[in-house]
This record gives structure tokens, sequence and C-alpha cells, in this order.
């Protein structure tokens, strides 16, 4: 049995999570490898090291030398070397580190080192080999590992019976250290799973798991014990953010179950994320719901709309010239809406509008702006003929007018846009709706 455990910024906080960590893998030999990411917030209010590091970044930048922010993040990891009691030469490897930060005068390696050195004194603590990620994680020229990662590092792996890897970077097409996006450890520690041929994948956090709606909305919302990789993912696509979008790809592929865990509360379960295949909803039809706001709908009616061939392509055309992605088009025979992150829209809408029309000549063209969208997700809403019923009618109840509903073809969620004014009226709605005994 093989678990890889990855660590985030609050469980490598101070000295006494270093600790804490080192129990947690003790109690269990298959947790065999380590992710770590760098030191996060102690308490409100703190800093994280990443972000001191980037502040880092900018004095270099401006004056060649690192100065105060790096100071900060010296402080954190004497700190925490101290008071974990680590046998190790903290003061030579900050020395080092500020002199390739100086050297290397690069956003990404600079920010790279909270992890780099957070794993190195926890290999330090656990007395294991420390990986460095720039070594077994290649990026391609699009910014994703490429193929040969997976290979250096299950010969890495192969020999060592435990080890620490730095989280959150890797090594770019032109031999320079390149971060993932923020929060990537968490693919990171995917990565590795995949690598090591892990039966488990732990991300320890400081939430017990996935709430089934999001507690500043709901208080005290249910927890939800198990997920499928699918609807992990269009609800972390739709705010509900405890896992980097991207983590779930390379375990996913492998089949290799996530479970997440409270480092702080080990003793409670926690979320466990499995393969599509073969997953038994808990019975429930509603797994979770979440939602993001400041969506802007464009919308068309044309008669005939379905028979014009190219319709939707020249419509496409213009998002294109635009650089502009779009979330969802639902459609109707003869009207089809484009829902659009209105800070990527809202610059160019007028001109957006017009181009449109000019492309399509539309009978009619809308803009709905101040849209919020909410997701509720469930493999148990498949073939459940009731359930948008109870929906909809749940919302109904509120007042609320539904702007636009979007269903997937999986039938694994059901979108429902209502303006953001509504936005928090309406995912309480739907959580007393199916969760209401829970409150
Ligand atoms: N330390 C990085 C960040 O704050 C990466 C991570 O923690 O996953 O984004």
């Amino acid at each position: 049995m093989i678990k890889v455990c990855k660590f985030g910024g609050t469980s490598m906080a101070d000295g006494i999570n270093f600790l804490r960590v080192k129990n947690i893998l003790e109690i269990d030999p298959a947790r065999r490898y380590v992710v770590v990411s760098a030191p996060g917030k102690r308490f409100g209010g703190d800093g994280k090291v990443t972000d001191l590091l980037y502040e880092t970044y900018r004095e270099v930048k401006e004056g060649g030398h690192v100065g105060e922010a790096y100071a900060k993040v010296a402080e954190r990891f004497r700190s925490i070397v101290h008071e974990a009691g680590v046998a190790m030469d903290i003061e030579a490897l900050l020395f080092e580190t500020a002199l390739s930060i100086e050297a290397e005068q690069a956003e990404d390696f600079t920010a790279s080192r909270g992890e780099y050195l957070a794993g190195r004194i926890m290999a330090a603590l656990l007395q294991i080999p420390f990986i460095d990620a720039r070594d077994v994680i290649k990026f391609d020229a699009l910014g994703r590992p490429d193929a040969r990662t997976y290979d250096l590092l299950r010969d890495r792996l192969r020999g060592l019976r435990r080890a620490v890897v730095a989280g959150f970077y890797g090594e770019g097409p032109d031999g320079k250290v390149k971060t993932f996006s923020r929060g990537g450890s968490d693919v990171t520690g995917a990565i590795v799973a995949r690598a090591a041929g892990a039966d488990l994948y732990e991300n320890w956090t400081d939430v017990s798991g996935f709430l089934a709606c999001d507690p500043r909305i709901v208080p005290n919302p249910a927890g939800i014990r198990r997920l499928s990789y699918r609807e992990l993912r269009e609800l972390s696509y739709m705010g509900a953010n405890v896992l980097h979008s991207e983590a779930i790809f390379p375990v996913r592929e492998a089949g290799i179950p996530i479970q997440i865990k409270n480092t702080f509360r080990p003793e409670d379960e926690g979320t466990r994320i499995l393969p599509d295949k073969g997953f038994v909803p808990s019975g429930r039809p509603v797994t979770g719901i979440a939602g993001k706001k400041n969506f802007t709908v464009i919308f068309l009616e044309k008669s005939l709309m379905n028979t014009e061939i190219g319709f939707t392509y020249r419509v496409l055309e213009v998002f294109k010239r635009h650089n502009i992605s779009f979330e969802h088009i639902p459609s109707g025979i003869d009207t089809m809406s484009f829902v659009i992150d209105s800070e990527q829209i809202l610059p160019d809408l007028e001109a957006v509008e017009r181009e449109i029309s000019e492309a399509v000549h539309p009978d009619k063209i809308g803009v709905i702006p101040d849209m919020a969208l909410i997701a509720v997700v469930g493999h148990g809403m498949s073939y459940n003929v009731g359930i948008s019923a109870r929906l909809f009618t749940a919302i109904a109840r509120t007042g609320v007018n539904v702007r636009m509903i979007d269903q997937g073809s999986s039938e694994l969620n059901i979108i429902v846009g209502v303006e953001n004014v509504h936005y928090e009226r309406t995912v309480r709605a739907v959580y007393e709706e199916f969760f209401g005994s829970e409150i």
C-alpha cells in the first residue's frame, strides 16, 4: 500500500505544525511520499511565504538585492527550524537561497523557494531524502507536465522508500524553474501519486473536506463524504475551492482516489473522491451546490436559427477575435445565449455586440448583466424526473426569477442563472430543499 500525502500552506505554517505533519506520517507506514506547500498564514492577517516571495522578486528587480520581504521569509523558516527542533544549518541554506534569487532574477524561481525551503526542512525533520521538483517535473511549451516527468519521477521514487518532494514548481523547456498557478502543490501531489503508483492520494488541508455548500451562505452545511471526479470537477469549477482544479487529471487517468483530510482534525473522515466508473451515489439526489457571481449573458434570437449553417461559428469568431472565452451556451430552437465572465467581456462589450449583429443579423440581441450562476451537482440527479421540479419550485417559492437554465447532457448538473442580488437567497433555498432535514 502506497499513500502520497500533500500538505497545504496552513499545515506547514509553523514549527508545531511541522511536528503535527511528522506525527500524521509516522502513524501510517503507507504514507511514504510527502509533497509540501510553502508555509501559509499562521493567523488572520499573517503573510503567506509565497506572497512574501513575490514581493522579494519585486525588491530584487528594483534594487538588485533581496530586502525586507526576504528577511521576513528567512525569519519564518528560522523559527520553524527552531520550534520543530530540526538539526540543520538553516542560516547557510537561507544565505545560499538569497544568492540564487539574486542571480536568477526570475519571478517563478523566487516564488518557488517557499516550497523548496519547506521541503528541505521537512526532509531534515523526517530524516528522509529530498527531491527537488526541478529535476523531475518538466513542463512542455504549453506549461503542462510533459511525458518525461512520469519516467523521471518513477525512476527517482523507485529507489526510495520515503521522500519529500517540493510542490508548486518544475522546470520549463528553457531549463528555468517554472511554477504552476497558485495553489499548484495540489497538482504536484497528484503527479507524484500517479508516478508512485499510489493506492491513495491524501490531500491534507485545514478543512475536513468538501461541504455541500458555501458555509458563508449557509452556516454549518453538511459535509460531503464521497464525490466522483466529475462531480468534483463541476463543483470546483463553480467555486468550491478545496483542491486546485487541475489536480484531478493526473490521478483520474490512473484511477487513484483522493482523500481530503484535515491536519488539525485528523480523526475527521474528510471527503473521498473516487473514479466515475462504478461510482455509487450516496442515495441523495444532490451531492453539492456551488456558484459564482458576476457573469454577463449575451442572448440572441433569430427565426429559423436552427437551419442556418455556420450561425454559431460566426458568433464564436467574434469572441475569438476579442480573445474572450465563454462558460456556457444554453440554446433553444431560435435562441442562443452566451454566458461570459463579466471581467472578460465588459471592456469589449459594445464592440462584441456590434460585430455579432453584423455577423449574423439576429432579430434580437440583448445583454443581461450581473448574473450569478449556481450549479446543482450530483450523479443522483440523473434520470430522476422529479429533481428539477423540486429545484425550480424551491427557487420560485423564494420569489427569485430564474433567468437562465443549462443542463449538461450528462445530467450530472443543472446550472441556474439568477441576478447577482438573488444569489445567496437562491443557494439557501436550494440547500434547504435538498439538505433541509440536516440544518
Ligand atoms: N505556495 C503556493 C501558493 O500559495 C502553492 C501552494 O501552496 O500550493 O499558491
